[in-house]
């Protein structure tokens, strides 16, 4: 799959959209990128064709920021040019998977704007007749790309797993997150190919502040119900054998958004991982994680875990802290889960959360280097922080001392002084 890097060949324009949520692009304002709170002009470079599968937002209470071709000037653009008056709103895109954010969507947010749902906020901008956005393909693999899944295939294949499986609660629970949700790992599942979810857990030991299956905040909504159930090991051997058996490139993952956290029912996936790894040792056993409780990796390790998957949003305590609100544990734990991992011979990634202007703030650039230098995880995947960036920031109170590096001048810095270390999005096939 090759890389769509090409770029456009002028400066994009801003796009906004009116009350209706049409959206139109503003030639006289070049397109502007946010950057905690900073409006940047992106280079050329930062852009590509706004990628297959991917969305457009517009974003309530919020006027788009362009910047002036001329000065380099950042300006709100607060009405309708066509309809003077007429109230209008900014735009962003959300991504298809396995692409990086470099600059988040530029605007101003105006007086009792609603918090905004738990996606990214992309800068997309108008060039040549099509959208472009600020980004880049961190993985070239294609499981999660919206040309490889289709509709009435998906469908049939899930109806009959379904019918073959009345009595399996996991099986059926996957089957909502396919038919609702559209989850692309449960599609992957029933199509019977690459990685396959093992959601377990009803209960988590933190309170992220952007949780995607419990918000008790009230200033917005989780985007899928939690699971109510803890299935058996054997309701989860049923899954992973065959799976792990058959499928192409196969993994099956504990860890999903669908739940809360994995390591609190560490009992069961132990006997799961005996069960299934007394049938098969093709294909990886996969958790992701907030691995906030080292000792249950250690014995999750032991039983046959291969990989492990720590999500982290910064490599702060007080960041760290701020965001998880975390129970009974605290950063340093989720350190000595990567140490104790790496202890036992698995494979670890990163599974760090993006947010231009804070990942590449120099205070969090620092922080990081000193995590791989001492923790040495294998590999980071570069995903997009699904949260409104204005709410995130005064949540863990951010501050910084200098301008941010750029998300393309980050990326290039880390890959020089870890040369070892892997880039991406996805878990990888460890065997
Ligand atoms: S660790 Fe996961 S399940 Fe727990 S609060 Fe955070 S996002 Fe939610």
């Amino acid at each position: 799959m090759p890389h769509n890097n090409n770029h456009p060949a002028g400066q994009p324009t801003l796009v906004y959209a009116d009350a209706n949520g049409n959206i139109s692009d503003f030639p006289l304002l070049h397109m502007a990128g946010m950057s905690s709170g900073q409006f940047l002009l992106p280079k050329k470079e930062d852009f590509i064709p706004l990628p297959e599968g991917s969305e457009l937002f517009v974003l309530p209470g919020r006027l788009p920021v362009g910047l002036d071709p001329d000065s380099g000037e950042p300006l709100l653009l607060e009405d309708n040019p066509h309809k003077p008056g007429e109230l209008i709103q900014a735009v962003s895109a959300f991504m298809s998977p396995a692409h990086t954010a470099i600059f988040n969507s530029a605007y101003q947010t105006q007086e009792n704007a609603p918090h905004l749902p738990l996606f990214a906020y992309t800068a997309v901008g108008w060039y040549d007749d099509r959208f472009w956005t600020t980004a880049f393909r961190c993985d070239v693999d294609v499981r999660q790309d919206s040309s490889q899944f289709n509709q009435t295939v998906i469908n049939s294949k899930t109806q009959k797993k379904l019918k073959q499986h009345k009595n399996n609660r996991l099986i059926q629970h996957l089957g909502k997150c396919c038919l609702t949700y559209a989850c692309p790992a449960a599609r992957n599942y029933f199509l019977g190919r690459w990685e396959a979810p093992l959601p377990t857990s009803p209960t988590c030991n933190a309170r992220c502040v952007g949780c995607i299956s419990l918000q008790s905040s009230g200033k917005c909504s989780a985007t899928q119900d939690r699971m109510r159930f803890v299935p058996t090991p054997a309701e989860i051997a049923e899954i992973a054998i065959p799976h792990l058996q058959q499928a192409e490139q196969a993994i099956v993952s504990f860890g999903q958004g669908c739940e809360g956290e994995p390591l609190l029912q560490a009992d069961t996936i132990e006997q799961a991982i005996t069960l299934i790894r007394r049938k098969t040792d093709r294909g990886t056993i996969n958790l992701n994680s907030n691995a906030s409780l080292p000792q249950a990796i250690k014995r999750l390790s032991a039983a046959g875990l291969d990989s492990l998957r720590v999500s982290l949003n910064s490599a702060q305590l007080s960041y760290h802290t701020g965001y998880y609100r975390p129970q009974k544990f605290s950063l340093p734990d989720v350190l000595e889960s990567i140490r104790v991992m790496k202890e036992s011979g698995g494979f670890v990634s990163l599974n760090y959360f993006i947010l231009p202007g804070v990942t590449d703030s120099v205070e969090e650039y620092t922080a990081l280097r000193h995590l791989l230098h001492t923790y040495q995880p294998d590999r980071i995947q570069l995903r997009n922080l699904n949260i409104d960036p204005e709410w995130y920031l005064r949540c863990i109170k951010f501050h910084t001392s200098s301008p941010s590096m750029g998300m393309k001048q980050w990326l290039e810095d880390i890959k020089k002084e870890f040369p070892k270390l892997q880039f991406g999005y996805y878990n990888p096939v460890i065997r």
